[in-house]
């Protein structure tokens, strides 16, 4: 249900679930809750328990084109954690953060930067690359992770029937995303259901091409 229409509510009939938003209802029998900072809100429509979502903001500061040639790979300040990175991007500027700051759980829709943020973006990158030309600013913004109390990914049936959840996906929960989704799918779902697995359908043809995702930088010596 696309987050236009807003999921408000969750009543739970014979065979499980009516999805109710602003627009629409939608009657369903499985449903999966993976709504990101809202899962805690969205588990509670339907009775099921689910630790508390706090945010965890993250700033960010990206630098004008003109900083084409400073960085060539993603930088990490190894060894004490993934911290604040400067990130080469596609399109030939430089991407400095994130600072993680941890709020409150009433600020789930707390996207603005602030000047303190932002300076310790740029204090963190400047350890890394000491000559950055802090005048080079195009624009900052901010991102919320969902923080689960408990500190863990919350994946499988919830205990009200037809209710599944991929929730609480803290940070890598991108790069975790295609695991959970095959093992909520696969090892959850297709046993409950009494699914087989399909033979597995072998491709004829000539092969998609392969995207060029970065352009080679160009002139920096
Ligand atoms: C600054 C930052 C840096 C990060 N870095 C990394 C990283 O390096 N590596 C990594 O793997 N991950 C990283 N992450 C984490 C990653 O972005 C999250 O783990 C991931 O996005 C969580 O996915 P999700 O599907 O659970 O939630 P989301 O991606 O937030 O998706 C939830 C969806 O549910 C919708 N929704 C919410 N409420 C409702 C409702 N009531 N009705 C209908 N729809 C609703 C929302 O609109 C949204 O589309 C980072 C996140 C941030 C903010």
């Amino acid at each position: 249900m696309p987050c236009k229409t807003g999921l408000r509510f969750i009543s739970k009939k014979k065979s499980f679930a009516s999805l109710s938003a602003i627009a629409q209802s939608i009657h369903s029998q499985r449903c999966g809750n993976a709504t990101g900072l809202h899962a805690d809100e969205v588990a509670a429509m339907a009775w099921a328990p689910f630790p508390p979502i706090t945010p965890r903001r993250g700033q960010y500061v990206l630098l004008d084109k003109s900083t084409e040639c400073l960085v060539h790979s993603v930088l990490f300040p190894a060894p004490l954690s993934k911290g604040i990175l400067t990130i080469p991007t596609a399109d030939s500027s430089l991407l400095l953060g994130p600072k993680a700051k941890d709020l409150p759980l009433t600020e789930k829709e707390s996207w603005e930067t602030t000047r303190e943020g932002l300076s310790q973006v740029l204090n963190g990158a400047r350890k890394l690359v000491p000559n950055l030309p802090v005048d080079q600013v195009l624009k900052s913004f901010a991102g919320l992770r969902p923080e689960p109390a408990g500190g863990d990914f919350v994946v499988g049936p919830s205990p009200i029937r037809g209710l599944y959840h991929a929730g609480g996906m803290r940070s890598p929960g991108l790069t975790a995303a295609p695991e959970v989704a095959r093992f909520l799918v696969h090892e959850v779902m297709a046993p409950e259901l009494g699914l087989a697995k399909k033979p597995v359908l072998i491709r004829s043809g000539p092969q998609s091409p392969r995207w060029k995702i970065f352009r080679m930088r160009s002139g920096c010596g």
